[in-house]
């Protein structure tokens, strides 16, 4: 099926790779994409998935998958999984380069007391508050510790006691040895190995010294022969530290980092910590609520890997600071959805009409296209009876001016079908609306025009007999501030939760065609927006449909 095609504008890491590759200094490129198993994938990581994977499509060369699974507190394979599975959904494919920073324990440590041996690291055997406080600041610089001039032999021996077991967490660190005056704070002896006797998903009990990232990550994208190491901004400050360790030990390659600006997103957390948060405590249904920017959150919703792509070359990839707005996914799924989505008459607030001149038992198949600008994709057939549900705000009694639909006395066509005129409004005893009396135009049909007449309106309908009953969740954004937190008094992001961020219609009725509708297919219901079957119950066989988008942005552009 035809997706338009993002247009690829060129970005400064493109440009740095097509350099070195005209240049001769790489005749291949290597990238790798490092989550850490702590949470579930965001689009902020599709946008470095897209950008790490994308680039080895375009360019020769491959990608790395690789769990950055440095902290076992944190860490669960459930993640794992469901990181794996996003990344497979987007439409990469890591072939056989799956790795774990984990798998590299063993060479990290020999690493380790390489730098020992090279009186470039020392144990420290302060508290982790002495170390902080001794750190200085940006305008001060920091204090040596008591121990930083420990013999190499003292070293070594402490070091290999820490691997053994012999210390609690928290009472000896390995900290490289730098320089304490360094105007960068990252380079002022940094730790690099703390004890923690904390099983890992990986390794079990083999270990309970575990290296700091920036320690690890280098050492890692120089295993794997990284040619091109994309972070995000906040890593700026960590390179001189990135190549000081790389420049101490004899390691295959010295990959080069770039960093780039991550993605935020207005009216949306991308913060895994605030994520966890909306899970655990139950502010969301759990991490594929399809109100999240989790990218099964997004899959849930009906989001394509198309839309995404379409969105990250949107998008693009600068050093800018950017605050996307919310607009800009939307349109990319709108964008993706309108030439794909089979179309379909729903009706979400239903009122009942009664065609008093339609014979009892009289049903029309009416034809209609499965997708108007595609003929080829075939038609479909809608059936007609005589009670048919039509949408509460297509009819109005007081009606204000260009209002188009069903009023008193008024006429309206009904989409693919004929032209309707109601004559009688019937309540129920509350005075609420019951039901509408109307009649049909027999010459009508297919878009004839009734005669001597103009009839503007055009609604959807379902016919009442034949129509399949559904609940059709509304969702909205998540939260009702663009940046949430930074306004109220306290912070709080929570504060600023969308408290009508999802509507649940249960009386929904949908034409019979979407009895097969499946998980994977995205509808429009027609004047309505782009839906997703989100659930079917095997036992009532009752569905459940998730609005994807609307039509059109009504939130203004942002
Ligand atoms: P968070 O800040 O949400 O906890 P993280 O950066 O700690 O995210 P990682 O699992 O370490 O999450 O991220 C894996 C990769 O995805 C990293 O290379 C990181 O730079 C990138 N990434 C994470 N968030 C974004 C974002 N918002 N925009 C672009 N890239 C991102
Ligand atoms: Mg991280």
């Amino acid at each position: 099926m035809p997706s338009p095609e993002p247009v690829r504008s060129t970005h400064f890491i493109r440009n740095i790779i097509q350099e070195d590759l005209q240049s001769g200094k790489h005749q291949e490129i290597v990238t790798r994409f490092p989550p850490e198993p702590n949470g579930y994938l965001h689009i902020g990581h599709a946008k470095s998935i897209f950008l790490n994977f994308g680039l080895v499509k375009e360019f020769p060369g491959h990608c790395f998958m690789r769990f950055d699974d440095t902290n076992p507190i944190n860490e669960d394979e459930e993640y794992v999984q469901a990181i794996l599975e996003d990344v497979l959904w987007l439409g990469f494919d890591w072939k056989d380069l799956l790795t774990h920073a984990s798998d590299y324990f063993q060479r990290l440590y020999v690493f380790a007391e390489d730098l020992i041996q090279q009186g470039k690291a020392y144990v420290d055997s302060q508290s982790q508050d002495s170390i902080r406080e001794q750190r200085g600041t940006l305008t001060e610089p920091g204090t040596a510790s008591p121990f930083r001039d420990r013999s190499i032999a003292e070293n070594l021996d402490l070091f290999r006691r820490m691997k053994s077991g012999e210390f609690d967490d928290g009472t000896h660190v390995l900290r490289a040895k730098i320089d304490m005056a360094s105007p960068n704070i990252n380079l002022r002896d940094p730790v690099i190995y703390r004890i923690r006797k904390v099983p890992h998903q990986r390794t079990g009990n083999d270990w309970c010294l575990y290296p700091m990232y920036d320690y690890t990550h280098c050492l890692s994208d120089a295993l794997e022969g990284v040619t091109h190491s994309l972070c995000t901004l906040e890593f700026e400050d960590h390179r001189p530290l990135y190549d000081w360790v790389l420049d101490q030990l004899d390691v295959p390659c010295h990959p080069r980092q770039i960093e780039f600006s991550r993605l935020n997103l207005q009216y949306t957390v991308l913060s895994k910590r605030r994520l966890i948060q909306l899970v655990e405590e139950g502010h969301v249904s759990g991490w594929d609520d399809p109100r999240l920017p989790t990218i099964s959150g997004l899959r849930r919703r009906g989001y394509t890997p198309e839309s995404l792509r379409l969105f990250a070359e949107r998008i693009g990839v600068s050093k800018a600071e950017s605050n996307i707005y919310m607009s800009v996914l939307e349109d990319c799924i709108r964008e993706d959805l309108d030439s794909k989505a089979p179309r379909a008459l729903a009706v979400l607030r239903p009122v009942k009409v009664i065609i008093l001149n339609w014979p009892e038992d009289q049903v029309e198949e009416l034809d209609a296209p499965v997708h108007q600008q595609f003929p080829d994709r075939g038609r479909r057939s809608i059936p007609m009876s005589r009670e048919i549900f039509i949408e509460e705000d297509d009819f109005n009694e007081d009606p204000p001016e260009g209002f188009y639909r069903l009023v008193p006395g008024g006429e309206v066509r009904l989409r693919n079908a004929y032209v309707i005129r109601c004559d009688e409004v019937v309540r129920d005893a509350s005075g609420k609306i019951k039901e509408l009396h109307c009649i049909y135009d027999p010459n009508t049909a297919r878009g004839r025009k009734p005669e001597g007449r103009k009839v503007k309106g055009i609604i959807h309908w379902v016919s009442a007999a034949h129509a399949i009953p559904a609940e059709v969740r509304l969702y909205d954004r998540l939260f009702s501030e663009p940046t949430p937190g930074s306004d109220n008094p306290d912070k709080n992001f929570l504060l600023d939760l969308n408290q009508y961020s999802m509507e649940i219609l249960t009386q929904a009725w949908l034409e019979p065609n979407l009895k097969k509708a499946d998980a994977g297919t995205a509808y429009q219901f027609e004047r309505l927006g782009y839906f997703c079957l989100d659930s079917r119950d095997s036992k009532t066989d009752s569905l459940v449909f998730n609005r994807i988008v609307t039509l059109r942005d009504s939130w203004g552009g942002n």
